[in-house]
């Protein structure tokens, strides 16, 4: 099997870490501890933010070289790495992210040491904002993300994928084919059992 992973709201923390710097933009933003805040990918429509503050934020992030390796996990991700260790040889692991490079690393190299600093080994990591194609071509059996819209593509383009999608406030509208999960960890629950049968 073929099983793809978004990074970002998926196994990563990154919403606490970009609501800290707006929070610091902005001191009567709130720091928001994860994606269960989130109802909006449009964080002006939800807090006291403007898109100049938002923009100002990206900008820090943008100089920072240690800002994708430093994110912290959704939880506790010992079952994700467990299961991805322990099957890599038989079954194929991608990591699928569209983060731009930032402080003069790249964001391939940062998320691969964020991945191997959680014990996975060897991680396959494609940075790519059209996840559609990308789990076409490498002809996914199973991914799973936290954006609607990359749900929607990888279904349209791949529809032999199983496509899953972290049930957050601001994607609460996803089609009849995308299957709703509370967490990355039942994801992989989920493919264990169908790889059991
Ligand atoms: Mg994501």
């Amino acid at each position: 099997m073929r099983i793809g992973f978004d990074i970002d709201g998926v196994l990563s923390n990154f919403t606490i870490a970009f609501t800290t710097i707006l929070n610091e933009i902005n001191p009567n933003c709130p720091v928001l501890s994860d994606n269960t805040k989130v109802f909006d990918w449009d964080y002006t429509k939800f807090l006291p933010v403007t898109n100049q503050q938002i923009n100002q934020a990206w900008g820090v992030i943008k100089n920072n070289p240690y800002f994708w390796s430093s994110l912290e996990t959704i939880g506790n991700l010992n079952p994700v790495i467990e299961f991805v260790n322990k099957n890599s040889y038989k079954h194929d692991f991608y990591f699928i992210t569209n983060r731009p490079n930032t402080g003069g690393i790249s964001s391939i190299y940062q998320t691969i040491n964020w991945l191997r600093s959680r014990r996975i080994q060897d991680p396959q990591v494609i940075e790519t904002n059209k996840k559609g194609t990308a789990a076409k071509l490498l002809r996914l059996d199973y991914y799973i993300d936290d954006k609607v819209e990359n749900c929607n593509d990888v279904a349209i383009d791949n529809p032999k994928c199983k496509v899953y999608c972290v049930d957050y406030p601001f994607n609460k509208h996803t089609s009849w084919d995308i299957i709703r999960v509370a967490s990355v960890i039942d994801y992989v629950e989920q493919i264990k059992k169908e790889l059991e049968r």
